[in-house]
């Protein structure tokens, strides 16, 4: 199935391979998660110049021979983000946006919707670097959540479907539970359960706010639907250190 693929695709990583390539993956909407080797490009005079960098959202040209790892031939830039790349913030926000989107969305299948969210998880953090913030990173997760078929039962209890009384979040039941189903659950505030609903219902750009508390449960709560059900461990959804 050798021949010339043309598509949108976002750098997810870009690691070094041998002298002067480039191993990148990268995110398109039609083609999943694409592995490609860019051949010379660490090279001053590289026609790719800087942009098959993490981050850039490109108009890619590339061949598909016979193995997995297709040749980048050519680029164009759509979207650099340089905005984003001056802020330490959200050049951290961006790098754990594109690792969740590169471990929950794997393989070959097409999630055209999940490329769309990436990119504009990219924008928003390129006009407003400083909304780097925890709630809108949870924003995202849930959305891909969504997109991956994992979102958490929240409108009812996740075992026995009682729609009050909801007190806890389950990873294993995949959703909030009632009193009476408690167990192996997790307190769950109202503000959290809040947050979660809102997050899901809202566009990207105007996700919730909340409380840390809360969103150290909402985090929880991705974790352990991530754990249960995709045997998935992301990185945490902010980095301490920034
Ligand atoms: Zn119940």
């Amino acid at each position: 199935m050798a021949g010339q693929v043309k598509t949108e695709a976002v750098v997810l990583r870009s690691m070094r391979y041998g002298e002067a390539d480039r191993i990148l993956h990268l995110y398109t909407p039609n083609r999943g998660r694409v592995s490609a080797i860019a051949k010379g490009v660490r090279r001053a005079r590289s026609r790719f110049g800087g942009r098959l960098e993490p981050f850039f959202r490109l108009r890619i040209e590339l061949h598909e021979g016979r193995g997995e790892l297709l040749t980048v031939t050519g680029a164009q830039t759509v979207d650099g983000h340089a905005r984003l790349r001056g802020d330490a913030r959200a050049l951290d926000a961006a790098a754990r946006a594109c690792d969740a989107v590169g471990r929950l969305f794997e393989t070959a299948e097409p999630h055209p919707g999940v490329f769309n969210l990436l990119c504009r998880k990219l924008s928003l953090l390129d006009e407003q670097p400083a909304e780097a913030t925890r709630a809108a990173a949870l924003a995202f997760r849930l959305k891909l959540l969504l997109a991956a078929g994992l979102a958490p039962q929240l409108g009812g209890c996740a075992t026995c479907g009682e729609r009050e009384h909801l007190v806890g979040f389950s990873g294993a039941a995949g959703g909030v539970v009632c009193g009476a189903c408690e167990a192996a659950s997790f307190p769950l505030a109202p503000d959290a359960y809040n947050f979660m609903t809102e997050a899901l219902g809202r566009p990207l750009a105007d996700a919730p706010a909340a409380g840390d508390a809360a969103l150290g449960q909402v985090e929880r709560a991705i974790s352990v639907t991530l754990e249960h059900h995709a045997h998935l461990r992301l990185m945490p959804a902010l980095g301490r250190s920034v």
